[in-house]
Formats: structure tokens, sequence, C-alpha cells
């Protein structure tokens, strides 16, 4: 026989979980119910999209493009970053950052952006089976003049010694080539030199 206190304390505590998966029920019904009104809600302002361009595709990475390229967002040399590279070594795999490589030289002073940049060469050295590096700096950079008091050299001559420090940085990493190419600006034009 169990003595009549301690069938008193199992059923209090029987009832204090009964009560508990009770609270669990509703507030899990609760969500539910609030989520439905949220799908009602997006259903309700759901437009079909609008085809703004239709464009074949012309490009594919798996067999041919084995050629990353590192550059930096400036919309002043984009086009001809990416016109040098594929006249020379055919399709590739573009890696746009601002700065370019510069980062990966300053893995003490950017941690961060050294760290996010690492990654983002190992994801695609990796994952898409690359060969070759182009590393390409470039004249008037402003994120290099944004981030000078990290430099000690100036431009474009630190960033030169920076993407030879970068090419040394992943041939220790990894087996694959890496070339270094600087963009200079001359009367108005881009002019890429080794
Ligand atoms: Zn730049």
């Amino acid at each position: 026989m169990i003595p009549k206190v301690i069938k008193k304390i199992i059923e209090n505590k029987v009832n204090e979980k009964v009560d508990e998966t009770l609270e669990e029920i509703a507030e899990t019904e609760k969500k539910l119910e609030e989520d439905e009104k949220m799908i009602d809600e997006i259903e309700k302002h759901k437009e079909e999209p609008k085809e703004l361009e239709v464009v074949e595709i012309k490009s594919k990475y798996d067999s041919e493009s084995k050629v990353l390229l590192v550059s930096c967002v400036d919309p002043r040399f984009s086009d001809d970053f990416r016109k040098f590279t594929r006249d020379k070594f055919g399709n590739f795999v573009h890696l746009s950052i601002p700065g370019g490589i510069g980062a990966l030289v300053l893995p003490d002073l950017m941690p961060k952006p050294f760290k996010v940049l690492k990654q983002q060469i190992k994801f695609i050295v990796n994952g898409m089976d690359i060969e070759k590096i182009i590393l390409i700096s470039h004249d008037d950079c402003k994120w290099y003049k944004h981030n000078k008091g990290y430099f000690r050299g100036l431009q474009p001559e630190q960033q030169k010694l920076d993407i030879t420090s970068a090419k040394k940085i992943i041939e220790e990493e990894y087996d694959i080539q890496v070339e270094c190419i600087h963009a200079g600006l001359k009367n108005g034009k881009v002019v890429f030199v080794s």
C-alpha cells in the first residue's frame, strides 16, 4: 500500500505535468494560428513576378572555368577586368570584393575581412576545381585610400606588394598557379601590367 501522503505528492506532480503539457499544446496551437495568418497575408499580397529581361545563358563553369579572378569592385575598371581576363584566359569565376585581395595580407589588422576572403577563396578553389588565380590590383583604389592607416606604403606600390604577398599566401595553401596583374590609369585608358 502506498502511504496517503506519498500518493498525494505523486498526484500533485502528475497534475503539474498535465498542466505544463496543456500549456505547451496551447502555445503551439497559438503559434500555428499566427503562422497560418501570416501565410494568408503573404498569399493576399502575392503578385506574379514580372519578367524584366530574358537572356540565354552564355557561360557555364563546369568544365570551362578553371580560372578565378579576384579583383576590386570599382565600376571604372570592372568591365575591363572582365574583358582582359576573358580574352586572356577564357571563361572564369569572378570574386569581386572592395580592395580586391587587400584584406588577405592583413590577418591581424583586419581579422574579419581576412577570414571572410580566405573562406570565399577556399570555397571557390575547392568547390569549382580552380587551377589558376588572377589577382588584379588597380590605380586610385578607393578601398586602399579609405584604409590607408593600415598600410605602410603608398598606392599603387603598396597594392603591387600586396598582390605579390597574397600570391605567396595562396600558393602556400593550394597547389595552384597565381598570376599578379596591376591595372594602371594612363591618359584616360586602363593599362594592364604584369
Ligand atoms: Zn579598388
